[in-house]
């Protein structure tokens, strides 16, 4: 079985943390190496960003391929150019297929944006695709607190389309079915939901004194972290403001570290976000107790999460959050807003705590709570890291392969009927 996968605007090769390389490029990543694993194909087409990147990459392993297609300018693109460009995209990896002789069982696309290319594809084809959003323009919609933050109405549109048309949906929580429901109106039963994963032969406990010397902590602080991208939908401010409220009891000695995007860029390439929270951050006279590091490879990343007490997500919606999964996974219980997977994915009072969005009272008072109660931050490190060894990315390829399988056998049986029922 062959798959063409679609990661039309982010490649899974990308450096991660920054503004548009996150879960999605890990999911896709992950998923394409666990489906390899398990012999099937994948070829991964990915608009190219730069022209000195060879076109063709076998980064993946087990015979798979991440393709990266001329379509527009070989740089990045902002959101509003991206649509532009798709049936070039298309157009090329048609011509692609053809000069190969690939031939594609089920094509599995990444976003809107790649659900309009599988649906171009699928007409030229006749093959199946499976569509999954990763996040919903609606979603964003009700959480934007100014007009940048909001989906354009093509978005919101396609995504509608999307949900029509699909011959597959997958999601990744009830969280995100229920969302179909609500915002979308569409009550559908060609939705399967299958949770994401995360890799415990990278993510796992070390013990504290290591990791703590690894980050370059040597002293008593307590360390509370955050990873993502530097987005306004992080809900990042919200926890600076909890850590100001705790920092003004002086009660424990804590540290805030935050990983992701540029602090350090040029004035005039820094975030919006950033600036703010940089800012925010001064006001709150936290200079000493925020440390922002920028983005951190994954492959250190367990040390950041083995070194901190809590990992907090105070995110104003998440579509699954891999970074709370990847805590667990590292024995880190974590903080996470009562928000999408997250709901899901973190047990309250099991492997971590939920908390209202955008309350910082609230974060704080969780926040205190597990500091002043080290036999409960022990019990839900435990249970956060059994809890996560259920999520490996191979469980989540087998529940993919089956749903590739049924798609490919429909389209098996009904071409067969189509041409036993041919005039000859
Ligand atoms: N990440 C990383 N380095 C960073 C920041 C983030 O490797 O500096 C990774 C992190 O390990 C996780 C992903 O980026 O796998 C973020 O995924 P998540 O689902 O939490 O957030 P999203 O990007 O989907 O909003």
């Amino acid at each position: 079985m062959r798959i063409a996968m679609l990661s039309y605007h982010t490649c899974p090769l990308a450096t991660l943390g920054g503004k548009e390389a996150g879960g999605m490029n890990v999911y896709v990543r992950e998923l394409v190496r666990s489906l390899g694993e398990r012999g099937i194909g994948v070829d991964v087409f990915t608009r190219s960003q730069d022209e000195h990147i060879p076109h063709v990459l076998h980064d993946l392993g087990y015979g798979n391929r991440v393709v990266h297609v001329p379509s527009g300018p070989e740089h990045p693109l902002g959101k509003r150019e991206l649509p532009n460009w798709i049936t070039d995209y298309v157009r090329w990896i048609t011509k692609f297929s053809e000069s190969k002789g690939v031939h594609y069982d089920v094509i599995h696309s990444h976003y809107w944006l790649s659900g309009e290319a599988a649906l171009l594809l699928r007409e030229e084809w006749g093959t199946p695709f499976i569509q999954m959003f990763h996040t919903l323009g609606e979603m964003k919609n009700q959480v934007a607190r100014s007009p940048g933050e909001k989906a354009s109405p093509a978005r919101l549109e396609s995504e509608r389309r999307l949900l029509g048309e699909a011959d597959k949906i997958i999601a990744s929580t009830e969280a995100e079915l229920a969302q179909f429901r609500w915002l979308y109106h569409q009550d559908t039963d060609k939705v399967e939901i299958i949770e994401p994963g995360v890799d415990i032969s990278r993510f796992y406990p070390i013990p504290a004194d290591e990791a703590r010397e690894f980050v370059g902590v040597t002293d008593e602080r307590r360390i509370i972290l955050f990873v993502g991208r530097i987005e306004p939908l992080k809900g990042l401010d919200s926890l600076l403001n909890a850590v100001a409220m705790l920092h003004r009891e002086r009660q424990h000695n804590l540290h805030l570290m935050v990983i992701g995007g540029e602090p350090d860029a040029d004035p005039d390439e820094i975030t919006a976000e950033m600036s703010r929270l940089k800012e925010l951050t001064d006001e709150l006279g936290l200079n000493g107790q925020v440390t922002f590091l920028g983005r951190r490879d994954q492959d250190v990343l367990q040390y950041y999460y083995s070194a901190a007490e809590i990992v907090v997500m105070p995110s104003h919606y998440e579509s699954f959050g891999l970074v709370a999964l990847e805590a667990m996974a590292c024995g880190t219980p974590v903080i996470a807003s009562e928000t999408g997977g997250l709901v899901y994915l973190v047990k309250d009072g099991e492997t971590g705590l939920h908390v209202p969005t955008a309350a910082p009272e609230a974060l704080a008072e969780k926040v205190r709570y597990l500091l002043d109660n080290d036999n409960e931050l022990r019990r839900l490190g435990v249970q956060a890291a059994k809890h996560a060894r259920g999520f490996e990315w191979g469980g989540v390829a087998d529940r993919v392969i089956e749903v590739y399988e049924e798609l490919a056998g429909n389209r098996a049986r009904e071409g067969v009927v189509r041409s036993a029922g041919q005039p000859r």
